[in-house]
């Protein structure tokens, strides 16, 4: 481990079943990072509370999302993959750094206003808390570098302003400035065509779809508008089932889908079905280690248990460094 690159943290919410974009944008890369890095990867469950109305599904997402990421290739014996809550010192950073964030800078954060839009209702004090608790996870555990997709990037800048302030605050290093690391696919659309992929706004396709259940969600995908009827030609630069298919399809098929969607030779039906099918080869390897993973459901629970034990050392450290700068008895 000594002579990785240095610590990587990452968190995904788990309000849902996590899908493509998640995958594209964000699991993919965690695997990969492992080769070079010390990684730690966080079910933030804490941060799913600030939008989560309802928690009956909470537990459910947490095991579903531990899952994915073991199917996906996360090695448990290196990698700490952990349950936020079970760690209760980062409640305790957040406390401390929301003494050193000024409130304006929260309620300022595009990502902030995003949410107050899709749910008025429910602007609670975590809600505009969030940045501050996601500055606690990733400075909890002295990571150098954060994976994220690029709609967590205000929240990274927002977090190394907040490890500046507090460390001019009170004349110390004690936290690290934490670094943005690109994914390859920072933004995967959902089925609209519009939004990101989101599980919170039912436009995502899920990576533990069966291979029927994708083909029915890629069947409502939206293509290009212009396109109305089957004989009109088609601009794949404007359609999402065209990028879908530079992610999951060979270069030949991307090839004949680039020319004959322009000269109307393919429709949108046999264009997203063929789109499926890749897609569903893709992803077949992962499913099948994903059931097999699931037939042992005590030992994904000990495996993020385990994580949480291994976090808590490195946690415990750095809250008696930053008490012991900020001067706590
Ligand atoms: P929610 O709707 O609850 O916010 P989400 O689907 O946006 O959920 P998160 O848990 O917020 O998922 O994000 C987990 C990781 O996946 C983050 O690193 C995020 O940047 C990445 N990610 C999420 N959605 C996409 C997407 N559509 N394209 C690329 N990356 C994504
Ligand atoms: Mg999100």
């Amino acid at each position: 481990m000594n002579q990785k690159k240095g610590r990587v943290f990452s968190g995904a919410r788990p309000t849902g079943r996590q899908h493509l974009g998640n995958y594209m944008g964000a699991i993919r890369n965690y695997v990969a990072l492992q080769d070079d890095y010390e990684c730690i990867y966080c079910i933030v469950d804490l941060h799913a509370l600030t939008t989560m109305e309802t928690t009956v599904n909470l537990r459910q997402n947490v095991y579903e999302m531990a899952l994915d990421w073991l199917a996906a290739g996360i090695r448990p014996e290196e990698t700490i993959m952990f349950i936020q809550s079970q760690v209760p010192q980062v409640t305790t950073l957040h406390t401390l750094l929301s003494m050193v964030t000024p409130l304006g800078k929260l309620t300022d954060l595009p990502t902030f206003k995003e949410k107050v839009a899709e749910a008025p209702h429910n602007v609670n004090l975590g809600l505009v808390g969030y940045p501050v608790l996601m500055t606690a996870d990733i400075v909890l555990y002295k990571a150098g570098w954060v994976p994220v997709g690029v709609d967590q990037v205000p929240h990274l800048e927002f977090a190394r302003e907040v490890v500046r302030t507090f460390n001019h605050r009170y004349s110390t290093k004690a936290l690290i400035e934490p670094q943005w690391k690109p994914t390859d696919t920072p933004k995967v659309l959902g089925t609209d065509g519009k939004a990101k992929m989101s599980k919170s706004l039912n436009n995502h396709i899920e990576l533990a779809f069966t291979p029927e259940e994708t083909l029915k969600k890629v069947m409502t995908m939206v293509t290009d508008p212009q396109r109305i009827r089957r004989q009109d030609p088609g601009n794949p630069d404007v359609c999402n089932v065209y990028f879908f298919h530079k992610m999951f399809s060979a270069q030949e098929d991307i090839d004949m889908v680039n020319i004959e969607c322009r000269r109307a030779g393919i429709g949108c039906v046999d264009c997203k079905k063929l789109m499926a099918k890749n897609l569903n080869a893709y992803l077949a390897e992962f499913r099948e280690r994903r059931i097999a993973i699931s037939q042992d459901e005590n030992k994904v629970w000990e495996i993020l248990h385990d994580g949480a034990q291994r976090a808590r050392l490195i946690a415990e450290k750095t809250i008696a460094e930053v008490k012991d700068a900020i001067g706590l008895p």
